[in-house]
C-alpha cells in the first residue's frame, strides 16, 4: 500500500482538514512531503512560510499535516510554484504542466513527474 494511498492517516487527516478529497490536496501532501525532507522538519514548524501560487487546495495540506496557520501560508497570484522558507533556507517546487485529472494520477506521478524543478538555496 503506497504511503499517500487515503487510508493513510495522514492523508485521511488532510481530507477531513479540506472536507474533500482532490487532486490539489494530493499534490500539497506530496509537497509537505519534499518541503519535511528538505528541511529536516521534526516537530517546530514555527518558523516555517510557505507561499502558494497554487490552487488553495494545497494549502490545506500543509495546514493538516504541518499545523500551519493562516498567518504562516500566502496565497499568491497563481504561478504554480510553492515557494517555502524555514528562515535560513528557502526551497521552490515547480508543478507539472501536464494535467492530473484524478488523485490516482498523484499517486502514480514521481516526485519528478510531479515537481520538475525543485530548487533549494539559502537565504
Ligand atoms: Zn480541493
Amino acid at each position: 500500500m503506497s504511503r499517500n494511498d487515503s487510508s493513510d492517516f495522514r492523508t485521511r487527516e488532510a481530507i477531513r482538514v479540506h472536507g474533500d478529497d482532490c487532486v490539489g490536496l494530493r499534490i500539497g501532501i506530496r509537497a509537505v512531503d519534499i518541503v519535511v525532507r528538505e528541511f529536516g522538519i521534526l516537530e517546530d514548524t514555527k518558523g516555517l512560510k510557505v507561499r502558494l501560487g497554487t490552487k488553495q487546495c494545497l494549502g490545506d495540506a500543509f495546514k493538516a499535516l504541518l499545523h500551519l496557520d493562516d498567518n504562516q501560508i500566502e496565497y499568491a497570484e497563481r504561478d504554480d510554484i510553492i515557494r517555502a522558507t524555514n528562515g535560513t533556507s528557502k526551497i521552490e517546487l515547480h508543478l507539472t504542466r501536464s494535467k492530473l485529472k484524478e488523485t490516482n494520477d498523484v499517486l502514480k506521478a514521481s516526485e519528478a513527474e510531479l515537481f520538475p524543478v525543485i530548487k533549494k538555496s539559502s537565504n
